[in-house]
């Protein structure tokens, strides 16, 4: 492979840049000094025992982040090894080389189980329950609850990911650290644990190195992940611009205090305070609001990826639809978004529901953001195009089309008639092609009569207007009852003298059919009056 192909099939990321130990929702813990040189390993808290794998295998990162740019996934090949020029594709390579840990069975459960994860997911709904069924809901604490939500939750879908996982747009310093708290209170591991997961799904959508893939199932991509130790880690994602980000590194470095401080204390002070409800904001405010969130977000990757159409491309299974759109602040629209990630809207029309959209258009025009990326319509316009053609496809697969022209015999005006007069069938020429109206004699709209009357004759005329203007629906029926072409197409005295020879009538209307309609006389002047009528092409195209 030349080094040119080699260096565009390198993944572009700084292998020492991709980290995993401190996502959900164990805390963060950035090496204050060494930052560039956390290895990939993984996501979550099951890390270890992928790390314990590859570790083998991985070269030492580099310890700039230039450097370590440039060395992309050959640096974490073993040494004296294949090299990436063996095999191009990264996701084939990577999982060919990198076996994954034994699945899990009932036995070894218990130490595949991320344990973290699992209580906060099932102590926050604990919660939920136990309040909602033991505490008075005040009115001022539900409005609290829904305010609180959309906070916390466009912390994750403006903040998480269309800020900081996408770079859809820029956010001054307010803003990053309004979305970071907010962000932090929807309790879903920290901003660059999160990014990290959510590149390498972007980046391998559907493939076992997608953390979460929905190919493994609906409720694996919703919540499984991050329940049970994946089989492998995620693939390589650069974060390299979130190492560097000050607010995602404060975020990172106080996400323990920040997540109990934003998911519970804070909503349950306020409404503590303010209205004296500190058992329903604890509760409501809190669990309730934080279990909604949970599941609204994490909708994001298994209702996204299942329910609704591919407007945009159907190569994967992230998909459009209002209702994942209701549930998630906007993330509804996921085949637009994986199609064009680093736009910062989902919904592109003006009645789609995307409040995530709304919120960065309103801090854009209260100066608070500003580059809001959109991709070019013209590029959208052809992913759209180009489903709609595939889908005209499928349907024009499903329909029964005439016979072509050239899988038909071709039959002279003479052997026309000879199979009129002795084949038993009903036969007419119109338009050059000669049909069998045998079946179809009875049911003509406009009487059989009028059909009888141009049997073993040239309708072509009668067809086309002289008698009745048929409709385009008349033509395609028409065109099923095809069984011949007739030779020169129509009689064949003309073709004898044509002034044009080669020149072959199979379709349309006729005008040297038309002529010979207009000629009810005998047929030797009939082929005479044919000729000499005949207007040259190039004068009819005048
Ligand atoms: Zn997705
Ligand atoms: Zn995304």
């Amino acid at each position: 492979m030349s080094s040119r192909v080699a260096a565009l099939a390198r993944p572009m990321h700084a292998a020492s840049d991709t980290e995993a130990d401190y996502g959900y929702p164990s805390p963060a813990k950035f090496s204050d000094s060494d930052t560039e040189t956390v290895h990939d390993s993984g996501y979550a808290t099951g890390a270890s025992a992928q790390q314990k794998q590859k570790s083998a295998g991985e070269a030492p990162s580099s310890t700039s982040s230039a450097a370590s740019t440039s060395a992309g996934p050959a640096s974490r090949e073993p040494k004296g090894g294949r090299h990436a020029d063996d095999d191009w594709n990264y996701v084939r390579r990577t999982i060919a080389k990198e076996k994954p840990l034994p699945p899990i069975t009932l036995k070894t459960l218990p130490q595949n189980i991320n344990w973290v994860s699992f209580l906060a997911l099932t102590v926050v709904p604990a919660l939920a329950f136990y309040g909602a069924a033991t505490t008075k809901l005040q009115w001022q604490t539900a409005v609290w609850c829904v305010v609180y939500y959309f906070y916390t939750g466009l912390g994750i879908t403006a903040g998480y990911h269309r800020l900081w996982a996408h770079r859809a747009y820029s956010a001054g310093l307010p803003l990053q650290y309004f979305l970071a708290l907010g962000g932090s209170g929807a309790v879903e591991g920290s901003i660059r644990w999160w990014s990290r997961g959510h590149r390498a799904h972007h980046r391998y959508t559907d493939t076992d190195l997608d953390p979460y893939s929905a190919h493994k199932g609906f409720w694996w991509s919703h919540i499984g992940w991050m329940i049970f130790k994946g089989r492998r880690a995620p693939g390589v994602a650069d974060v390299s611009d979130l190492s560097a980000n000050p607010v995602v590194r404060w975020q990172h470095r106080w996400y323990l205090p920040l997540i109990f401080g934003m998911g519970f204390v804070f909503p349950t002070a306020v409404a503590g305070l303010l209205w004296g409800d500190w058992r329903g904001g604890f509760f409501f405010a809190g669990a309730a609001r934080l279990l909604f969130v949970h599941h609204s977000t994490f909708c994001v990757n298994s209702l996204a990826h299942w329910l609704g159409e591919t407007p945009f491309d159907d190569k994967h299974t992230p998909r459009d639809h209002w209702i994942t759109a209701l549930v998630t602040v906007g993330e509804g629209y996921h085949n637009f978004h994986h199609q064009f990630p680093m736009d910062y809207r989902n919904a592109t029309h003006w009645n789609g529901y995307d409040p995530t959209k709304w919120f960065i258009w309103l801090s854009y025009k209260m100066g608070l953001a500003y580059n809001l990326k959109t991709f070019p319509q013209n590029e959208i316009a052809k992913g759209q195009y180009a489903m709609q053609l595939k889908k005209v496809e499928a349907k024009a697969a499903t329909v029964v089309w005439p016979k072509d022209s050239n899988d038909l015999p071709i039959l002279t005006w003479e052997e026309f008639q000879e199979q009129h007069k002795n084949s038993g069938r009903k036969l007419m020429v119109i338009g050059g092609f000669i049909h069998d109206v045998t079946e179809f004699e009875a049911d003509h709209p406009g009487g059989a009569s009028l059909v009888k009357y141009k049997l073993g004759k040239d309708a072509t005329t009668s067809f086309n207007g002289g008698v009745y203007e048929h409709s385009n629906a008349a033509h395609n029926l028409l065109s099923m009852l095809r069984v011949g072409a007739l030779h020169g197409g129509y009689e064949v005295e003309a073709e004898k003298n044509r002034p044009f020879p080669g020149l072959t009538i199979f379709d349309g209307p006729s005008l040297r059919a038309e002529a010979t309609q207009k000629l009810p006389r005998s047929e030797k002047a009939k082929k005479q009056a044919v000729v000499s009528s005949l207007p040259s092409p190039l004068t009819v195209a005048a």
